[in-house]
């Protein structure tokens, strides 16, 4: 792989490629239309379309689909070919700008939360012109946004421009009163991916895995992740092999894949890209996931995304790097030399701690699912309570400031290693926080609470919500302002003082600080059903609609298209358990014990002891009476839990009853597991697939 930069975007319709196929005054009109968020002539689409369709052609494809993001969190695709017949029998390749700017997919078919009833299935996916099309599987893929007959959208995307878009007027609003006038502010985002790798064989033999994404049953392996040796660790052949494959076809899609290394739990990875702007992050992060799948798939290896496929060991996350530029490209959070004399950039700064502390429920909500409930609060990821961290110099300077005390500003301090040959250097100003939820690391904010399976596009859609809010109010105020200066100064002050709960430097895997926490007044919403029921909150409905984000209706649809979804994935889990434990798990300590019956038979007739036979099979009888009743109880509870017709009960019937039934019947197998013969035991271990790649 010797020429990367020419490899680089080989399968994307960049600019590019537009430059080079479009005629130049078609471009010119192309990149004026897009930049005022115009729509395109039908003119200007068919020519691009024409010359999409041939570039396709060149590359080897043979169809065409619009590509979106529908509220699965997944992306959808449905492939067109170019052929249209011409009446002799033959057929040539056609695309015209109607079929790039508009189709019309069955609405009614994707989740829609009540937004779209069977009968009324119209719904239609639109050219999002602003991320490139590109060349997947044969098929020429237009990114597009997808709404209902009616206007409701139905997708991820959507939401996610819109609210770019608001924070965006409300920044240069706000910026224009410090002086600089820029036309555009950007979101950029940075997410960076974890995921497991095991043999693929393994895998197939584990209906858990295959239905669900994760094990419902498993005993800990007698070595986990205590060693601490897998972090940072050097990357075994068969991992590196798909590695190397997988950046390979990433980058061929445009996307910045750039840093891989071994993760903390066995057989843990991760990739992060560069970060780029936020709704082209959201589909390359997407389409990473789903070549993480495929290319595992060629090396014999299955990859797991899910946000806890292994009880025990970590689980995976997603951090999600967020910051916001202009359209100079200078970045908004980065605090310069003296942050303490840069009140644009302590200015915005409060306007997050305002936004996070008032909408500690949207920040949450956007990271809530079955998965990634097993993370939050499990000392692994950040607790389910929304905090934030700044470190200490800005903290300093805030508190400073709000005491209206001069900050001294620390000198920075030389590090030196004590070894002559190793060059010293200057130590950051703050160190870094990995238990905090929303992280300032330099130059951008980490929120680390998304599941690794998370749609990025939600979680930014909600920061950039409450964001623009704030930016809104602050500019409102200070363009009321005669001394502006002094303005901003108790701007911050206030904020600062009236926000600072919000502001945790600690440990926040701790005990002490979910107690402190609580003192604090902040929330914390365990479980994904109590996060997800504060979407239609009055507050969180008003400040969506008002910004344009969501309709009040789309809110609602959305809360329960997820709430539904919660409830159908419990019920999977629950369903798959019921399967694994009667019909493998069950049988195999039956026929176990029926064996070890039979030993002491046979050792009886010769009279020999058989004292260890009797034990164990004692010990295994008591626990499969025990898994039967607990899989007996598990089967009422799911016939029960469908009965919950309204969908806030059902998801929260699915949490308190179904989930917790699961984990009596799961530790009952479990115990069983590690005294079962391993040639009775029915599918692989953890010890088996854990070391298997
Ligand atoms: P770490 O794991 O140490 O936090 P990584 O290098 O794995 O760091 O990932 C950091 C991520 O943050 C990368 O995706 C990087 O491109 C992204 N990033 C860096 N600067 C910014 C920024 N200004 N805005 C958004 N994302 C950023
Ligand atoms: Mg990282």
């Amino acid at each position: 792989m010797s020429k990367v930069p020419e490899l680089f975007g080989s399968l994307v319709f960049n600019d590019l490629v537009m430059q080079k196929c479009l005629p130049k005054e078609t471009y010119k009109a192309f990149k004026s239309l897009v930049k005022a968020g115009e729509p395109l002539t039908p003119e200007i689409a068919n020519v691009i379309a024409n010359e999409m369709k041939e570039w396709a052609i060149s590359k080897g494809a043979t169809h065409y689909t619009h590509w979106f993001q529908p509220m699965t969190g997944i992306t959808a695709e449905k492939h067109d070919s170019f052929i249209s017949p011409v009446g002799d029998g033959t057929v040539i390749m056609n695309f015209s700008g109607k079929e790039l700017i508009k189709g019309e997919p069955d609405a009614s078919s994707f989740p829609n939360g009540g937004l779209r009833s069977t009968f009324e299935a119209r719904g239609y996916t639109v050219w999002d012109p602003t991320c490139y099309a590109f060349i997947k599987d044969g098929a020429l893929c237009i990114p597009t946004a997808f709404c209902s007959y009616s206007g409701q959208v139905l997708d991820k995307k959507t939401p996610l421009i819109r609210s770019t878009e608001a924070l965006s007027a409300q920044a240069v609003r706000l910026l224009k009163l410090f002086g600089k006038n820029t036309a555009k502010v950007t979101v950029t985002v940075g997410p960076e991916q974890e995921y497991f790798l095991i043999d693929k064989q393994l895998y197939l033999k584990r209906k858990d895995l295959i239905f669900t994404g994760r094990t419902l049953f498993g005993a800990k392996p007698p070595k986990g992740q205590e060693l601490e040796d897998h972090y940072f660790g050097n990357i075994r052949p068969r991992v590196i092999a798909f590695m190397e494959d997988l950046d390979e076809e990433l980058w061929k899609l445009g996307i910045l894949a750039k840093t891989r290394h071994n993760e903390v739990a066995p057989s843990q990875h991760e990739l992060a890209p560069i970060f780029t702007v936020v709704n082209v992050a959201a589909d390359h992060n997407q389409l990473t996931m789903e070549f993480m799948k495929k290319i595992a798939d060629r090396h014999n290896l299955a990859c797991l995304l899910h946000e806890k496929p292994f009880a025990g060991v970590n689980g995976s996350g997603k951090h999600n790097n967020w910051s916001i530029c202009t359209e100079e490209g200078e970045n908004l959070l980065d605090p310069g030399k003296n942050p303490h004399d840069n009140l644009l950039f302590l200015t915005i700064l409060c306007a997050l701690m305002a936004a996070i502390d008032d909408h500690q429920d949207l920040l949450r909500l956007s990271v809530a699912s079955a998965g990634n409930d097993h993370r939050l609060g499990a000392n692994e990821a950040p607790p389910a309570i929304i905090s934030m961290y700044l470190g200490d110099e800005l903290t300093d300077i805030l508190d400073a400031m709000a005491e209206d005390k001069a900050y001294e500003k620390k000198k920075a301090t030389a590090m030196n290693m004590g070894v002559d040959v190793i060059p010293a250097f200057m130590k950051d100003t703050t160190d870094r926080n990995r238990t905090s939820p929303f992280a300032f690391t330099g130059n951008k904010f980490e929120f680390r609470m998304l599941g690794s399976t998370s749609n990025i596009s939600c979680p930014n859609t909600m920061i950039n919500a409450v964001v623009t809010e704030k930016f809104d109010e602050f500019a409102t105020r200070l363009e009321k302002a005669k001394d502006f200066e002094k303005e901003v100064k108790k701007l911050i002050r206030d904020t600062y003082t009236k926000h600072k709960r919000i502001v945790f430097n600690g440990n926040g895997y701790s005990e002490e600080w979910t107690a402190e926490a609580e003192k604090r007044g902040l929330l914390n919403l365990k479980n994904t059903p109590e996060a997800l029921v504060h979407y239609t909150d009055e507050k969180n409905v008003k400040l969506l609609s008002k910004y344009n984000i969501y309709t009040p209706e789309e809110v609602a649809a959305r809360e329960e298209i997820l709430l539904e979804n919660y409830s159908k994935l419990i019920n999977i889990e629950a369903q798959t358990m019921i399967e694994m434990a009667s019909r493998e798990i069950l049988p195999a300590c039956i026929a176990f014990s029926s064996k070890l019956t039979q030993a002491i038979i046979d050792k009886k007739a010769v009279s020999l002891p058989a004292a260890a036979e009797t034990d164990l099979a004692q010990h295994v009888s008591e626990l499969t009476d025990r898994a039967y009743l607990a899989l007996k109880s598990l089967e009422d509870i799911v016939v029960e839990a469908k009965l919950v017709e309204d969908v806030v009960a059902a998801a929260y019937n699915y949490h308190d009853k179904v989930f917790a039934s699961m984990q009596e019947l799961r530790a009952c197998c479990d115990a069983l597991e590690t005294i079962v013969s391993k040639e009775y035991w029915p599918f692989p271990t953890y010890s088996d697939l854990l070391f298997s790649v």
